[in-house]
């Protein structure tokens, strides 16, 4: 059966990664035998000049009828001084609420050829493989009551309410435990059981349901200042770590940089009936249509939905194992490059990663 792809390149380097990312798809289509078709779609500043809308109807459309969307980035300076609907950034939120995409996925791997791209010392990053689920759609930055009150002594109180559901939790702890099934087995959930109720009612919750349906992945539990500590002391002790959507805004951003290249890491957003896949990075203007941008981490995006969506392990595998291949053999964008002289261009580098692909048949 064909795969249908929602493809949306956005803004900046959004379309030159893309179509390295492409390239891949294209390979796996003519030398591994994967039925996979293309639909484009305009998002964010591309999508406001197209259509008036940061996510017009037809790209509506479009992705509910796709089975995986991926998705470039969005935003520049062009828009910037649009009304905050319209910029590029309010698309991007309006697709993961349409999507109802509750669930984010932001693995961390230090890649050993980088490992001097990182601020901490080779022996603490040296094999770090982490996965963040992050809930994305609930938590602190939407429960009401929410807002800026005047009190009767005439200061202000400031507010917001940290809320979950039994089902909100269960939704992302389910994730949690099936990642780690494809993983190496272990969840660790991060919470503030010790001071915040909603959260002591998090880890009743993840223990009930690991007790009742996931008892061959193990389970651990860690306050969130101790986590954020260990991330920095010890981070390979972490497989999955599975958090609130606050706790996991910070952590996730802490865990990516444990690898200190942005250009080299992929995420996904996941909700019952849809999911998006994106680098974690934004549409860098400042080298936009230079061919200068690393298109790994959207190519890396591509390894992720072919896991987590497509049911492709296999080929998740051997992409992944394709980029492992050409940076063995040196090869490095700009933002990786130590020696700009040597750097080779995006277009190069998603060229390199299809070799890789095609030798590694
Ligand atoms: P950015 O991630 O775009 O860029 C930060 C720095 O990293 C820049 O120097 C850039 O050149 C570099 N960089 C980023 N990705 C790279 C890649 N693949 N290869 C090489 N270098 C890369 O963040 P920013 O500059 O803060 O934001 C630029 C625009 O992107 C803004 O409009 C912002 O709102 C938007 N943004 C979008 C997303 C998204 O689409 N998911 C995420 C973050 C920021």
């Amino acid at each position: 059966m064909t795969v249908n792809l929602a493809i949306l390149p956005g803004d900046g380097i959004g379309p030159e990664i893309v179509a390295e990312a492409i390239k891949v798809l294209n390979v796996l289509k003519a030398d591994f035998a994967f039925d996979v078709a293309y639909r484009y779609g305009v998002i964010g500043g591309a999508a406001y000049d197209a259509e008036g809308s940061p996510y017009p109807d037809s790209t509506r459309a479009l992705v509910h009828d796709c089975d995986a969307v991926l998705l470039g980035a969005v935003g520049g300076p062009k828009w910037e001084p649009l009304d905050k609907p319209s910029r590029p950034e309010a698309g991007l939120l309006a697709i993961r609420a349409d999507l109802g995409l509750f669930a984010n996925y932001r693995p961390t791997k230090v890649h050993p050829q980088l490992r001097d791209a990182s601020t901490l010392k080779p022996e603490v990053i040296d094999g770090v493989d982490i996965m963040v689920v992050r809930e994305l759609v609930s938590g602190i930055y939407f429960g009401q009551p929410r807002g800026v009150e005047e009190l009767p002594d005439g200061q202000k109180r400031g507010f917001n309410t940290l809320e979950y559901t039994t089902s909100e939790i269960e939704r992302i702890a389910r994730k949690a435990f099936e990642a780690a099934r494809l993983r190496r087995g272990q969840v660790c959930s991060i919470d503030k059981a010790n001071v915040l109720e909603s959260t002591e009612y998090w880890r009743t919750v993840v223990t009930e349901l690991h007790a009742k349906e996931y008892a061959d992945v193990s389970l651990s539990h860690m306050y969130v200042d101790n986590a954020a500590m260990q991330l920095i002391r010890n981070p390979k002790q972490f497989d999955v770590m599975v958090t609130t959507n606050l706790f996991g805004d910070i952590l996730s951003d802490e865990a990516s940089m444990l690898t200190g290249s942005i250009g080299m890491l992929p995420s996904a957003s996941i909700g019952e009936n849809f999911a998006m896949y994106e680098p974690i990075h934004g549409s860098a203007p400042d080298i936009a249509g230079e061919n200068k941008a690393n298109p790994l981490a959207t190519i890396l995006s591509v390894a992720m939905m072919l896991r987590y969506t497509l049911n492709r392990e296999d080929l998740a595998n051997r992409v992944e194992a394709a980029v492992e291949q050409v940076l063995d053999g040196g090869l490095r964008t700009a933002d990786l490059s130590a020696d700009l002289a040597t750097a080779v261009s995006c277009s190069d580098m998603g060229e390199a990663v299809c070799q890789a692909l095609r030798e590694g048949k």
